[in-house]
């Protein structure tokens, strides 16, 4: 009883990050744990070898595993990750508190009957304050990793990956180190749910920092915003737009150029908040200003990053003379430059499809790579794909969301 409640504590920071994968190994423990040779007498193993049959069942094992999958899979992708963030919190507590019922509340029938007896408080209460820290924690890991979505939401410069793999390890070693060593794992739980709490807190500041007070209404204003998001004060010496959409130390040189950076980044072309929706048409939650009001405002933007094309093939054919090494930076390079400013505003579904297109050409193009020219051109053909494909995804949806003129307002 005890062992089995340490356990669903400490391994809550696992269900707040990967609870299907958390499910899926605590079960394969429950059942085959008091095989392995030399875990297999620990305390741990011998409490969830005790959990009831239906969770040590192979049918219960397979649901968890195709789970688990799906979950590893959904975690690289930015639009499927996007339906889930809706979700998050309430399946992560609802896996958590499942587990938690299957492993504190029915070990065995001395349990049960003395559940009968005392009526369902303690065991179910237990359960229920694992499902809350598990709520608790999946919102503050959320809060933190938005610091890399911030940064690097599409998995531009590979963040994304890097973090889906420390994630998935970090819960496979965990559950491990638990059986182990339970006290020290509680431990670095609290510790890691701490850490994140102060990522957040990090995140938040930083943003609130940077703002400068309107010279009309002293409203914090973002420091590379066009106007004050409150009373429409223009800002006298705006801040260059960074890469990552961030407000750069230097002034801005080209005032007329502001305003497409800003949407290329995936901000608010007036006062710079980040834009969250994966749509084409959405307004800015602080000023309500509508990223493009008209099918001819888009085109403007949308001519705007076509310019940008010969420049960045241009790069890409320079970053192809370095043998091997030079797509990497090539791939970031144009992602970075073309890319980013088309996939953030193209809708969920439709990106799905834009996606797998890009893959299916680019192993098209890896393919043909030992035709002397294709090798030679790999990388500004794989730009240009990739451009073409999100291109026309995004004039698809642009054209069935925006109304050709500006509707009177
Ligand atoms: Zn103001
Ligand atoms: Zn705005």
């Amino acid at each position: 009883m005890l062992q089995s409640i340490l356990y669903s504590l400490a391994t809550v920071p696992l269900f707040a990050s990967r609870p299907f994968l958390a499910a899926f190994l605590t079960a394969l423990l429950a059942s085959y744990g008091t095989h392995i040779p030399w875990l297999g007498d620990k305390d741990v193993i011998v409490a969830l070898s005790q959990s009831p049959e239906w969770f040590r069942s192979f049918w219960c094992l397979l649901a968890l595993a195709a789970l688990a999958t799906g979950e590893a899979l959904s975690a690289k992708h930015a639009e499927v990750r996007a339906v889930m963030e809706e979700l998050d919190s309430w399946v992560k507590s609802a896996v958590a508190l499942l587990v938690a019922l299957a492993l504190i509340d029915k070990q065995d029938a001395e349990t049960i009957k003395h559940i009968q007896h005392q009526g369902l408080g303690v065991h179910s209460a237990w359960s229920l304050v694992v499902a809350g820290a598990t709520w608790c924690a999946a919102t503050l890991r959320r809060g933190a990793l938005a610091i890399v979505h911030e940064i690097d939401d599409h998995d531009d410069i590979g963040l994304q990956t890097a973090l889906s793999w420390a994630e998935n390890s970090w819960v496979v070693l965990g559950v491990f180190f638990f059986v182990i060593a339970p006290l020290v794992a509680l431990f670095l739980s609290l510790l890691a749910v701490a850490g994140m709490w102060f990522a957040r807190r990090w995140a938040r500041k930083q943003e609130e920092h940077s703002r400068i007070p309107c010279s009309k209404c002293a409203t914090p204003v973002l420091p590379h915003a066009m106007r004050c998001q409150k009373c429409g004060q223009p800002l006298e010496h705006p801040r260059a737009v960074g890469v990552f959409g961030q407000p750069k130390a230097k002034e801005s040189t080209d005032l007329a150029q502001q305003r497409f950076l800003l949407i290329a980044r995936k901000r608010c072309p007036v006062c710079a908040t980040r834009l969250v929706k994966r749509a084409v048409q959405q307004a800015c939650p602080e000023c309500r200003t509508v990223t493009f009001a008209s099918l001819r405002e888009f085109e403007e933007y949308r001519r705007e990053i076509d310019s940008r094309l010969p420049k960045t093939l241009l790069v890409c054919l320079l970053f192809s003379a370095i043998p091997v090494v030079g797509v990497i930076p090539g791939v970031i390079y144009y992602r970075l430059n073309l890319v980013t400013g088309f996939r953030g505003y193209i809708p969920p579904v439709t990106g799905c499809f834009a996606r797998i297109w890009v893959r299916f050409v680019h192993w098209g193009l890896i393919l043909m790579q030992p035709i002397p020219l294709v090798g030679a051109l790999m990388l500004p053909l794989m730009c240009w794909s990739t451009f073409f494909v999100y291109r026309r995804a995004l004039n698809g949806s642009a054209r069935e969301a925006l109304p050709a003129l500006p509707t009177a307002a």
